[in-house]
């Protein structure tokens, strides 16, 4: 009787008794199958990579490679015909290949799709920030937001001010759908002079920026440049790069456990990572863009970045940080200057208000809450 499953007769040999037996043979699953062809009890399956394969006049023959005297005989030329159309080339790749060989291809390709994912981290990340709705990233912001909040300086008006500012800057430009046209800015206990946007549209500034800064028109340029990170979603891009990067780097090291996505210092790092040198000429545009729309002059902006080039500021390791994820250039500067409004100019804030500002926040008390 002709099994469909073993369509195939042949002789098998151990090499070593003289006798031959009789088998049927099947090709199923990149194995030939053998049962014996009196009784059919099942004789066990020969992978087809663990065999050397022979044909001709009519005729397959398979060796076992560990054993070649083990020999498995055709009549038939069908079966080596069915063998080679099996072996496409991925799959001649691959069963002439030991299991140490596949596992390291697979883990090759493994590495390279991982390294894909790292190095176009950036771009995708940008891409997949535009649709994350900004409510989420305030949401995934809020324990970071609130720390730095509940620290900031409290002199009575500061926040009045701050706000004045900002809304001032925010109300002359178009925002992102479902961005609410209401950021925070605070100033923080720090001397290194920085500022940074933070997810979710709060901005700090260090209030050793604030003592630094030459002039309140200074402060909006820095402002208006952070707010462009948030709304131009760079800052998001991060959370999300980050995150990419988290998962990618625990799959590398085998750290599964180190897959929670976002947690709270990584959140911190990113708030201080560096934007892309085009997220960084995108958030210039965007500021100047502010800048005029609110009538405050550009010359802070630009003063601030020719005095961080002319290396003026007498300490200047201090600026590390800030200069670092703002380098200071030629280009960056005659941007700034290419078409700047020179008429209808009204003050960043009122001097009596920079003043206010910058002698409130000067003192550590001023972060600190009256216990009552
Ligand atoms: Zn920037």
């Amino acid at each position: 009787m002709n099994n469909p499953r073993f369509p195939w007769r042949g002789t098998l040999t151990d090499g070593k008794s003289a006798g031959l037996r009789t088998v049927e043979v099947g090709l199923e699953d990149d194995a030939i199958h053998m049962r014996d062809a009196s009784t059919h009890a099942h004789l066990g399956a020969w992978l087809l990579e663990s065999v050397d394969i022979e044909s001709g006049a009519g005729a397959t023959i398979l060796r076992l490679k560990v054993d070649p005297a083990v020999q498995l005989t055709i009549e038939s030329g069908e079966l080596a015909q069915r063998i080679a159309a099996r072996r496409s080339v991925f799959g001649q790749l691959f069963s002439h290949t030991s299991i140490a060989t596949k596992l390291f291809l697979l883990l090759l390709v493994t590495i390279g799709g991982l390294l894909a994912i790292w190095f176009s981290a950036h771009r995708f990340s940008q891409q997949i920030a535009h649709h994350v709705p900004f409510e989420w990233e305030q949401k995934l912001a809020e324990p970071l937001v609130k720390s730095y909040v509940d620290r900031r300086c409290i002199e009575p008006g500061i926040d009045e001010m701050l706000k004045k500012l900002s809304d001032r800057l925010l109300a002359g430009v178009p925002l992102p759908d479902g961005m609410p046209r209401e950021f925070r800015v605070i100033v923080v206990n720090e001397t290194a002079p920085n500022a940074f946007a933070f997810p979710g549209g709060m901005i700090a500034f260090t209030r050793g920026f604030i003592a630094e800064a030459k002039s309140a028109e200074e402060v909006a340029g820095v402002l208006a440049h952070e707010m462009q990170h948030v709304i131009q979603r760079h800052v998001m891009a991060s959370v999300v790069r980050g995150a990419m990067l988290t998962v990618v780097w625990s799959v590398l090291i085998g750290d599964y456990a180190g897959m929670i996505l976002i947690d709270p210092s990584l959140l911190y790092t990113l708030v201080t990572a560096k934007f892309s040198r085009d997220q960084e000429a995108e958030a210039d545009r965007g500021a100047l863009a502010m800048l005029d729309a609110a009538r405050i002059s550009r010359a802070g902006k630009r003063d601030f970045f020719a005095r961080l080039m002319a290396k003026d500021i007498r300490d200047l390791g201090r600026w590390t940080e800030m200069l670092s994820t703002h380098p200071a250039d030629a280009k960056r500067i005659a941007m700034i200057e290419s078409g700047m409004p020179t008429e209808g100019l009204e003050p960043a804030l009122e001097p009596v208000d920079w003043l206010s500002l910058r002698v409130s926040c000067q003192k550590a008390s001023s972060y600190e809450r009256k216990t009552q």
